[in-house]
């Protein structure tokens, strides 16, 4: 293996910045001089243009993805004896957002393949309580929305999306934003579509409900100084939103970019499948944004996971982990009751995952590079272990 070649990051940002600098430059300077900083000209223009971007009829910025689960859920209607329906391997956030509604979250299990909630699961956990589910469409994957419709008719339950890794993503003709009562969408740097610091967004098709949010985030008023809900200070600033719009005409390539970074991934991972290492399972086509491009080591693969991801870090490949830990095993929720245990598929996935580099702009070399890597490592642990068995023998 080649030590001299560069680091290669696991999220990097440049390309895209550098792409559309002066256009980025020219936004903010436009802020500047309006200086319309809090719920100015560009949010109510960045709201129009994501929201229907989405399929959806209102956006509301708010001030972050956390914010938008919560005020959205909330604007919805869930409350304090309300149970609400959510994956157990998500981000903590989506878990923060239910509870700080008052609402009851009741985890369930995913689909080992696809790492999405699996709505079977769903189903068995309802109650005459359950008002809600937040499907999370998790690494840039829609949870079937069609699936996710027939248990909604079925129980009356609401569908509330968190698409904050699903920026544009597809599924059975629908898009993250449609499919639900409202979504959640995050612009944390990182995510498809990334401010310059925190920002979110929940969509809607109800002009009530929008305009309650638009009240939530805003010291719950109405009008100026004429507070008719109990709400708090969550907005998108403006010029977050001139920066997310400049943006926003660019996501459809760099999300296409992300997508044939996977494909180049899944042709070149297909062999170690012989070595207990498979990726994440796309049951969406192209409609997959992939956020991150996952990868399960399993226990058929002669090294760990932990093993793999410090060898990659010492041939300078960045990884991540996402995520490490499920929600009723953190320590913060241990009130909710959950033991270990009692999510097997979400808790051996948390063992097993393995988030390779992915970003617009990850050259060819680069992937090959990180495969290439991947293999030799694998490869040299799969002799060791032949080698020690036949000493044994
Ligand atoms: C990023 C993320 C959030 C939270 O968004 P913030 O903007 O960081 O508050 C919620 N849910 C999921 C699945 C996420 O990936």
């Amino acid at each position: 293996m080649n030590s001299d070649l560069a680091t290669i990051p696991f999220v990097d940002l440049s390309f895209q910045h550098q792409s559309i600098q002066s256009q980025l430059d020219e936004a903010i300077q436009c802020v500047m001089q309006r200086g319309d900083f809090v719920l100015g000209q560009a949010v109510t223009a960045f709201e129009q243009a994501f929201a229907q971007a989405c399929g959806a009829a209102h956006g509301v910025g708010v001030a972050c993805g956390t914010d938008a689960i919560a005020l959205g859920l909330q604007a919805c209607g869930i409350g304090t004896g309300d149970e609400v329906i959510l994956p157990a391997n998500t981000f903590v956030a989506t878990l923060i957002g239910v509870l700080r509604t008052g609402a009851t979250p009741v985890l369930v299990d995913c689909d080992p393949q696809t790492a999405l909630i699996d709505l079977a699961a769903a189903e068995r956990a309802i109650t005459p309580k359950t008002r809600a589910i937040v499907p999370v469409h998790l690494y840039g994957q829609l949870v079937s929305p069609a699936q996710l419709r027939d248990l909604s008719t079925t129980y009356n339950l609401l569908i509330f999306e968190d698409a904050a890794q699903a920026h544009l993503a597809e599924r059975e003709g629908q898009r993250a934003g449609s499919i639900g009562i409202g979504a959640a969408f995050s612009f944390y740097p990182s995510k498809n579509l990334g401010a310059f610091g925190d920002g979110g967004m929940v969509v809607v098709q109800d002009e009530i409900i929008a305009q309650t949010l638009r009240s939530l985030r805003n010291y719950g008023a109405s009008r100026k100084y004429f507070h008719t809900d109990y709400g708090t200070n969550s907005r998108l600033d403006t010029l977050q939103a001139a920066i997310l719009q400049t943006k926003l005409p660019h996501l459809v390539g760099w999300n296409c970019d992300r997508f044939h970074i996977a494909q180049h991934y899944d042709t070149l991972l297909e062999p170690l499948s012989d070595f207990g290492i498979f990726p994440i399972e796309n049951h969406s086509g192209s409609g997959h944004v992939y956020h991150l491009y996952v990868i399960r080591v399993t226990d058929l693969c002669p090294i760990d996971r932990q093993t793999l991801q410090s060898e990659l870090e010492q041939h300078r490949i960045q990884t991540g982990i996402h995520y490490p830990l499920p929600c009723h095993l953190q320590p913060a929720f241990k009130q909710l009751g959950y033991a270990a245990g009692a999510f097997p598929y979400a808790e051996t996935l948390c063992q097993e995952i393995l988030s390779l580099p992915m970003y617009p702009g990850l050259s060819d070399r680069q992937i090959e590079q990180v495969v290439d890597t991947i293999t030799c490592v694998v490869t040299a642990a799969q002799s060791k272990v032949l080698s020690d068995v036949v000493k044994v023998a």
